[in-house]
């Protein structure tokens, strides 16, 4: 069957060609997994057949020499195997016992080009976006403000000294494709102004009905300037998500003053023993820094100290704040508390705009 064997480039190869011979014969039949020191695991299966996972810390834009360099290294200690998380660490994963330590020893003969952490009660890689380099909405860089956060928060990666794990994420505008609502600690792009309408573009480089569909708070009408065919919009309405900029470039919402920075805290996914929790809002505007975002990263690195310092055993960030309280929260990070923290409805009557984040 021609179709069944066309090789194409929709969409990745199926998973399970890439497992190790060990995962492949154990699949479905993994007993425990145990971390037996910062970025070292072991999976058992019910066979009794182990596998080793050494995870090191990588950034999401690499060159292909040090891609190259992983393989290699991969080659010569796993049998050729690696694979990257959604947090883009690498785990080396590791059949051979005895290649284990001289895998380890080799990684920390490399000193910080990979550094080996990130499990349990550390703070792993943050998730994070496209930012600049490759999207069109961002308020925000995403890969720059990652890397100046994680620098200031490299020795909580390669050890377990925090209450629970800290999961931070980052996205760099509200269309969110980073876990910014079920974050620890979330680093969001905020716009805080409409798109601006090139009227004389309008009519050449967009269909407006499109656009018109696109608009999620229906804040987009059709309008006719001169003879030009164009739209307007309902300010009040717009909540700055750029959909419409999508849809059409003549409508562009990138701005120097606008663009910043909302920090969110205390959300996390469900696990077994709790279900899961949103983020909230903590700070609403800290403005654009490059290169090495400096009230941002301060704000983060607060965050985590106070944290360190006062969260119980297993408690997150989330029910650490719950159990003080959000006063004391406020108080112990020194973070102010704005008109922007209260939600109300008041705003529903003239706008659809009912959280929190739209009252600048
Ligand atoms: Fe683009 Fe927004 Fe996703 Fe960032 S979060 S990559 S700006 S859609
Ligand atoms: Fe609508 Fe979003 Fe465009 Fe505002 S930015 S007009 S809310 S689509």
């Amino acid at each position: 069957n021609l179709m069944q064997d066309r090789i194409t480039d929709i969409g990745p190869p199926k998973y399970d060609r890439f497992f190790p011979p060990v995962i492949k014969e154990n699949f479905g039949k993994w007993k425990y997994h145990e971390i037996l020191e910062p970025g070292v695991l072991v999976h058992v299966a019910e066979s009794g057949a182990e596998i080793y996972s050494v995870r090191i810390g990588s950034a999401r834009l690499i060159s292909v020499d040090l891609i190259r360099e992983m393989c290699d290294i991969a080659d010569k200690f796993c049998g050729g195997f690696l694979r990257w998380t959604t947090r883009n660490n690498v785990e080396f994963l590791v059949s051979d016992k005895s290649k284990l330590q001289p895998l380890i020893d080799h990684l920390r003969s490399r000193g910080n080009w990979f550094p080996i952490g990130g499990t349990g009660n550390s703070v792993t890689n943050i998730v994070h976006t496209q930012g600049w380099a490759h999207c069109h909405t961002p308020a925000i860089d995403a890969s720059g403000v990652v890397k100046a956060v994680m620098d200031e928060l490299f020795e909580y990666f390669g050890s377990h000294k925090l209450p629970a794990q800290v999961r931070i994420a980052l996205a760099c505008c509200l269309n969110m494709c980073g876990a910014v609502h079920c974050s620890d600690i979330a680093i969001l792009g905020v716009h805080r102004k409409p798109p601006l309408i090139e009227h004389d573009r309008v009519q050449n480089v967009c269909e407006i009905p499109l656009v018109i569909a696109a608009c999620p708070t229906a804040a987009i009408k059709p309008k006719k300037v001169g003879e030009m065919k164009s739209v307007e919009i309902n300010q009040n309405r717009c909540m700055f998500c750029g959909n419409c900029y999508t849809m059409c470039p003549a409508l562009p919402l990138a701005d120097g003053e606008g663009d910043g920075i909302a920090i969110w805290v205390g959300g996390k996914v469900s696990n077994v023993k709790s279900v899961p929790m949103f983020s909230k809002l903590a700070v609403p505007y800290i403005p654009n820094e490059p290169p090495r975002w400096p009230t941002a990263v301060k704000t983060v690195k607060k965050i985590v100290t106070e944290y360190a310092a006062g969260g119980r055993r297993y408690e997150r960030v989330g029910e650490w704040i719950n159990r003080i309280g959000w006063e004391r929260f406020f108080e112990k990070t020194g973070l102010e508390f704005r008109h922007e923290h209260i939600d109300d409805y008041r705003l529903a009557m003239t706008t659809w705009r009912t959280t929190t984040q739209f009252k600048f």
